[in-house]
Order: structure tokens, then C-alpha cells, then sequence
């Protein structure tokens, strides 16, 4: 028996048989069970952002579970506590947190909020081709065809509007819209950015009629693109935020920001979740607040992102078509539908990268990549490119 029969043997098909088994990471390196080094390059999907092993979040992981490692939201911790603080001081606008688990549980809290807010009989507007999440109330808002067909219907009405196109927006947005759900830039789809001036007309537009803009922070959030969250490019304020992802730096969590009135539309009883606001993963997030806040991680993110970003613009190859994206969050755009080819053709020289689409390649390695790695990757991308289909 290999550990791929094992692997099928065990889990329900729904995930693809995995090309690797890992077994530790150290920094952005990380090594297989055969002992095979690996640099990282998109930290388990925009997740790991202080990178692997990082003395901070070990430390506070370490010394919590020490402590006391679960309370339940009947009784709370300070870790909880000052977490839901500091996310409120990072966004810089009076708001109140709701703590869960995952990005899908943080989107499901919100659509909550929306129903509670607007009642049973408005409709929501999402974004073709976007993403927030695969349970019932997330999914019925995911744009992506494949994800949310075979598991229709859902019950409720979501129109859903071309990406980046804010006529649409206007056009689909009327006084019986409940909310609007936004990726300020859509990961699951390669990592596409709107516009200049996208997500401010997309307020200005739910300002016109009372309609709550949802932005789904879950991949954007927490330092990715240089900034805490990736609206405050554009100064927007959001009605309802969502994170998960990067939050943790790997321990599973997730957060709802209401701001201003919207941090008052859950009464007493209307929400919660046995491991909500759990202290382990607060003081993980906490780890990860106060480490990309001390080493000055979103400027490094923006450096580094430039860096990969400028060099990978500067090659030239015949798979190559361009890269977009802003800060460690980059999509390396193939002009064949080989990113698949690209993902085995990287790990054979080293690299671990992610086949977002079939035409394009997510780079979102750990905020605390050195110059170096990010160099290292440039450097062999050329001939991992003439390794595909070889
Ligand atoms: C990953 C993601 C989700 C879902 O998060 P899970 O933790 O996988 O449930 C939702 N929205 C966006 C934008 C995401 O990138």
C-alpha cells in the first residue's frame, strides 16, 4: 500500500489526490516526508503569513495552550478580547466582531446579518466568477458556476453582476437589494483586481440605496496587499468585513466586523459557535497582528511583491503572459491552459505554487519572504516554464 492508496482508501473523493505529503516548514522552506526542501510560494493559500514555525506564533500558541485552551463564548478570554479590540483599531472605523472558524462560517455570520437587517424579501447581488465559501449560505453567493450549480437550489435570490463593471453594480443594485457581497480583488478567479475606483463607486452605490456593502476580506485581508485590509487603498468604509485566511497564520479562524449600526444588527442570542473566539486561535491571530505590525511586514509585503512581480514582468517566454495583483498576492498569467503543467513543473525544481485557474498560477507566499527567495523564484521560473509538458 502507498500512502496514495491510503489517501483514497480514507477520504472522500472530493479533494484531488495531493502531490505531496509534507511534514514540516521552517520559515518559507518547507520539506516532504522523503525530505525534499521546498520553497513555499503560496503559504497554503494565503494563509501561513508569518511563514512556517515562526518563534511568534509558536511562543503565543505554546504558552496559551498551557494555560487554557478552550472556554466556549459562554465564558470569554483576554486573548478574545483584545483580539476583537485590536482588528477594530486596525480597521480605523468604530465597529464589533463576531468570531468563527473559517472564511465560509464568517460569510455565513454575515449573510445572517443581511437577512436580519433587510428582511425575508430582498434580494442580494454578488460578483460572477466570485468566491465566499462552500456551505449553503456562502456558496448560494459564490459566482463561480461549477462551485454553486450542482448544489442549487439555495432558496434565496442572488443576481449576480459582472466583476470590476460598476454600471452593472448600478444597474442591479435598487432600493429592494439587501446587500451587496465584494471581493475588493478576486482571489479564487486568479487573483483579479477591479479598477481604480471599483469598490468607491461600489459604496457610493449601496450609499443611493440603504444596501449593505459586504466586503469579503478572507483572502485580501490582514496585510496581503500592503495594507491591514485591502480597502483602505481606496479609503472605502465597509458595512460588514470578513476574514479568515492569513488571520491565524495557520490556526483555523475566522471574523465578522460589524461597523458602525451594523455592529448592533445580531441581538442577543441570533448567532454563535462552540469554538468561536476560542483563545488558542485568538492568540495566534494576536501573534500575527502584532508580528506583521513589529517588523513592518505590509511595507516588506509591497517590496518583495514588486520585486516578484517586476522581475516576473521582465521575462520573456512563450507560456508567459503577464502578472497581476498587488503586494504577496500575485497571478502569474500563462497564455495556454497549462497551470497545472506549471504547479508539477515548479515542484520538480522546488517550488511549490498554486494552479488557481487553468491559465494562471496564485502567488501568495508568507508576508516575511527575503529578497532572495523571491529572486530564487524568479530566476528559475524561465526554465520551470520550458519544464512544462517535458
Ligand atoms: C477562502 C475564501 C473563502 C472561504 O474560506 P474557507 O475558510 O475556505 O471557508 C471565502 N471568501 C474568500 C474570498 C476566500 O478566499
Amino acid at each position: 500500500m502507498t500512502w496514495q492508496d491510503d489517501f483514497k482508501a480514507a477520504f472522500m473523493p472530493n479533494r484531488p489526490l495531493p502531490p505531496l505529503v509534507l511534514e514540516r516548514g521552517e520559515g518559507r522552506t518547507v520539506w516532504d516526508v522523503e525530505g525534499n526542501a521546498y520553497l513555499d510560494m503560496f503559504a497554503g493559500i494565503a494563509v501561513s503569513s508569518l511563514g512556517h514555525n515562526h518563534p511568534a506564533l509558536v511562543a503565543a500558541v505554546t504558552a496559551q495552550i498551557g494555560k487554557i485552551a478552550h472556554v466556549s463564548p459562554l465564558l470569554t478570554t483576554e486573548p478574545e478580547i483584545r483580539l476583537a479590540g485590536k482588528l477594530v483599531e486596525l480597521l480605523g472605523l468604530p465597529g464589533k466582531v463576531y468570531f468563527g472558524n473559517s472564511g465560509t462560517e464568517a460569510n455565513e455570520a454575515a449573510f445572517k446579518m443581511v437577512r436580519k437587517h433587510a428582511g425575508p424579501d430582498k434580494y442580494l447581488v454578488a460578483t460572477e466568477n466570485g468566491f465566499h465559501g462552500r456551505t449553503m449560505g456562502a456558496l448560494s453567493l459564490t459566482g463561480k458556476k461549477a462551485i454553486r450549480e450542482p448544489f442549487a437550489p439555495y432558496g434565496v435570490d442572488v443576481r449576480f453582476v459582472p466583476y470590476s463593471d460598476a454600471d452593472a453594480l448600478k444597474a442591479a443594485v435598487t432600493d429592494e437589494c439587501a446587500a451587496v457581497f465584494l471581493e475588493p480583488t478576486q482571489g479564487e478567479a486568479g487573483v483579479v483586481p477591479p479598477p481604480d475606483g471599483y469598490l468607491t463607486a461600489a459604496r457610493a452605490i449601496c450609499d443611493e440605496t440603504g444596501a449593505l456593502l459586504v466586503l469579503d476580506e478572507i483572502q485580501s485581508g490582514v496585510g496581503r496587499t500592503g495594507r491591514w485590509f485591502a480597502h483602505q487603498h481606496e479609503g472605502v468604509r465597509p458595512d460588514i468585513l470578513t476574514l479568515a485566511k492569513g488571520l491565524g497564520g495557520g490556526v483555523p479562524i475566522g471574523a465578522v466586523v460589524g461597523v458602525g449600526a451594523a455592529g448592533d444588527i445580531f441581538a442577543l442570542g441570533d448567532h454563535g459557535c462552540t469554538f468561536g473566539g476560542n483563545p488558542l486561535s485568538a492568540s495566534a491571530a494576536l501573534a500575527v497582528l502584532e508580528t506583521v505590525e513589529r517588523d513592518g511586514l505590509m511595507d516588506h509585503a509591497v517590496k518583495i511583491g514588486a520585486r516578484l512581480s517586476d522581475g516576473i514582468s521582465a521575462l520573456r517566454h512563450p507560456l508567459l503572459a503577464g502578472v497581476r495583483g498587488r503586494g504577496l498576492w500575485l497571478g502569474v498569467l500563462l497564455t495556454a491552459p497549462v497551470a497545472a503543467d506549471v504547479r508539477d513543473s515548479a515542484q520538480e525544481a522546488g517550488f511549490l505554487v498554486n494552479n488557481v485557474q487553468p491559465d494562471a498560477v496564485r502567488l501568495a507566499p508568507a508576508l516575511t519572504m527575503t529578497e532572495d527567495e523571491a529572486d530564487s523564484f524568479v530566476a528559475a521560473l524561465p526554465a520551470i516554464l520550458d519544464g512544462v509538458g517535458s
